[in-house]
């Protein structure tokens, strides 16, 4: 029997996986499709420290009849969902209530300072800093009034620490000759970088995880047993019952159906997202560009150039509405026109997401030998190498690098 059952094996489970290894902890971790190909496949590779402002903030009230009006949007809330993720939306528009972002923005920013060292550390140590860009991300606006209107997020993210430079347009045209169209400023973001090929870090992950011994089981939790207030065994779907001393519950934006039986009712929903990934893009981009006026991000991977991003309220597990990748891609010609998505793949994948855009993160209350990490939002790249240092922590009783009493199970109770 292994000493620590990880289930899900997306970017979380993964980074958790090894830092339990550093720890001398034997592993196995259970996953029901291919390693890495959930969320942490299809993002836009971003490692954005600054991201600490919840998507919900205050003035989002007012965009909500766009939501619901405009399907090619970059929020968009499908008729059939509103039904029921209609508390999950209340909660989130809750959450956008100013001293509420504050409190979030100030309860992630600790955790955010460490995920540059974090991942340094991992990356060198299974071999691989060369999957994440040393060159700062660049934000572009077609108007000024766009970066001003938005000032409320640009000092909470500097109050807290996560700078960023203003630039003009002619300067974003040095940074990135390849850009073109409405572009009249931009903004660098101190200290974001990107991963070159988020599925090459996963898979560089799974490599490192068995070469340390671990095992991987293919498979899907169905349910626990329980004996005693510890989960004694983990029950996958075809039968098979895995004997477990700790369960890490790293499941993505699939961790409801799990939790639930440990007791616990966390508003956990998927916002899906797409993306077009050009492989031939026939231009190129040095840094990984966010192009607000858009809604989208541009990352020059090294299997291509990846336009994604948008949000979409559609309930679990949705059939993909492909005409908003389409969107991307005709959004993405407007600043750069030679981009070719000849032979170009569209996907959708979900995020994990808590009302209030911060992750679960801590021991299951009614069951001490379960940790859960889920709930990552738009930053689980971002987060992964800092939550897995935090679950190994929680498991081996040490003391949290930071503060995880903001991210605990039973905040929703
Ligand atoms: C379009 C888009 C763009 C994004 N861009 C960024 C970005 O630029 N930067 C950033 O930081 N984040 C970004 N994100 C968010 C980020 O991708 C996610 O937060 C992160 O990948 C979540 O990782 P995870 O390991 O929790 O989940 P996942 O990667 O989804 O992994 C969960 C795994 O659990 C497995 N699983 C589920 N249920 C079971 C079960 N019962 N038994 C066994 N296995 C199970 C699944 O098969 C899956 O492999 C983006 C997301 C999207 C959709």
């Amino acid at each position: 029997m292994a000493d620590v059952t990880i289930i899900g094996g997306g970017i979380i489970g993964l980074c958790s996986s090894v830092a339990l290894q550093d720890r001398g902890y034997s592993v196995e971790l259970i996953e029901r499709g291919e390693l890495g190909m959930g969320a942490s496949y299809g993002n836009c590779g971003l490692l954005a420290p600054g991201e600490v402002v919840p998507v919900s903030r205050p003035g989002v009230i007012r965009k909500i009849p766009r939501w619901l009006l405009d399907p090619e949007g970059p929020l968009f809330v499908r008729p059939s969902a509103l039904a029921r993720d209609l508390t999950w939306l209340l909660k989130f528009l809750r959450a956008g209530r100013e001293d509420t972002v504050r409190h979030i923005a100030s309860s992630l920013a600790p955790m955010m300072k460490r995920v540059n060292a974090d991942y340094g550390h991992l990356l060198e140590a299974i071999g691989r800093p060369d999957l994440l860009s040393q060159v700062e991300n660049l934000m572009l606006f077609n108007d000024r009034s766009e970066y001003e209107r938005d000032r409320f997020t640009w000092n909470l993210r500097r109050e807290l620490g996560f700078d960023h430079t203003f630039i003009s347009g002619s300067q974003v045209k040095e940074l990135e000759p390849a850009i073109e169209g409405p572009i009249t400023c931009g903004v660098i973001m101190k200290d974001w970088y990107h991963f070159t090929d988020p599925l090459a870090l996963t898979r560089a992950l799974a490599e490192e995880v068995v070469r340390r011994g671990g095992r991987i089981v293919p498979g899907e939790a169905l349910s626990f047993e329980a004996e005693r207030g510890r989960i004694r065994r983990v029950k996958l779907r075809s039968g098979a019952r895995i004997d477990t001393k700790q369960v890490v519950l790293s499941a993505g934006a699939w961790s409801g159906l799990l939790s639930r039986q440990l007791g616990l009712r966390i508003p956990l929903a998927h916002l899906s997202g797409y993306h077009v990934h050009a492989p031939h893009p026939q231009v190129h981009l040095e840094r990984a560009t966010y192009y607000a006026s858009g809604g989208f991000v541009l990352t020059p991977m090294a299997t291509g150039l990846r336009i994604g991003g948008t949000i979409e309220i559609a309930g679990a597990d949705p059939k993909p509405n492909f005409r908003r990748a389409d969107v991307l891609a005709e959004r993405a010609k407007m600043i750069l026109p030679a981009l070719d998505i000849a032979d170009s793949t569209r996907w959708m994948g979900a995020r994990p997401f808590i009302p209030d855009t911060m992750p679960v993160i801590g021991r299951a209350p009614a069951f001490e030998n379960v940790t859960l990490a889920f709930g990552h939002g738009q930053v689980g790249m971002t987060l992964g190498a800092t939550t897995g240092q935090i679950v190994a922590q929680i498991i081996a009783n040490e003391q949290p690098a930071v503060d995880i009493i903001p991210f605990r199970p039973q905040r929703f109770a």
